[in-house]
């Protein structure tokens, strides 16, 4: 990483269910372990997910990625989008939760709170959602979510999207 000088612990989202949603999230990981000013400390398992949106659409992959960065939030967001775009990702204006080949959310930044257009943080319902919640507490149990306090204690209460656990991705 660079020697620029706060480095800066935070959590990403990773979802796909579409072409090949394995690959997408193992080649997404790899991506953001090798972006500049960023190495991925930790990595979660693969879940299986049912969708959260419109029911015609085929099963997500997710996984959470744990990364100390020295890119500010906003210059992480950008690169997220880049990846994002460069997977092919299609938003369709009309269609919120819809099917996408790499969706990449910012989680949480530091124990920063930002709400700017374009950029919310801690990612509204991280914790409502068990595709997100189960695997950030299998690689830090103990984390805390600015504003919310300890994740571990909305385990109860996140909505059952039937997320599995599954294998461990490969990435590099
Ligand atoms: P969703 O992830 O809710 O399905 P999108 O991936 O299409 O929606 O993201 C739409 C917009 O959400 C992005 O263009 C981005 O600017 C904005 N956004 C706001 N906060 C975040 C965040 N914490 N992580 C990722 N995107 C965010
Ligand atoms: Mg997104």
């Amino acid at each position: 990483m660079a020697n620029r000088s706060s480095v800066i612990d935070c959590y990403v989202g990773l979802g796909s269910n579409l072409d090949q949603p394995v690959q997408q999230i193992e080649q997404a990981l790899t991506e953001l372990n090798h972006l500049p000013n960023t190495d991925c400390v930790a990595v979660s398992s693969l879940y299986h997910s049912q969708p959260m949106g419109p029911a015609d659409q085929p099963d997500y992959v997710n996984a959470v990625a744990r990364l100390n960065t020295t890119y500010s939030a906003l210059e992480l967001l950008q690169q997220l989008l880049k990846l994002e775009n460069s997977h092919g990702r299609q938003r369709q204006p009309q269609q919120q939760n819809g099917p996408r080949t790499l969706d990449l959310d910012l989680l949480i930044y530091g124990d920063q709170c930002i709400d700017e257009p374009g950029l919310t943080v801690p990612h509204p319902g991280l914790h409502r959602r068990d595709f997100v919640l189960l695997p950030m507490l299998e690689i830090s149990p103990d984390v805390d979510v600015p504003g919310l306090g300890k994740l571990s204690v909305w385990r109860e209460k996140s909505v059952n999207h039937g997320a599995q656990r599954g294998d461990a991705p490969r990435w590099q």
